[in-house]
């Protein structure tokens, strides 16, 4: 099953989401808004040039959303 990554536009929070269909836009679980966008696979699309292994090395980085 693909996990996909959403941000909610409302309040800002980060979630993942289990998504079947992949089209319908998952509703933020703190606020409950469905003005949520969903994201790229997170841990690429953080890896803007450099070594693009790193994040794999480092496996932990993903889903810490710190920063
Ligand atoms: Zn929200």
């Amino acid at each position: 099953m693909p996990i996909y990554e959403y941000v909610c536009k409302q309040c800002g929070h980060e979630f993942e989401e289990l998504v079947f269909n992949g089209e319908e836009p998952a509703p933020c679980p703190r606020c409950g808004a469905k003005d949520t966008e969903k994201l790229m696979s997170a841990c690429s699309a953080k890896v803007d040039g450099g070594g693009p292994n790193l994040e794999a090395l480092q496996g932990s980085s993903c889903g810490t959303g710190g920063g």
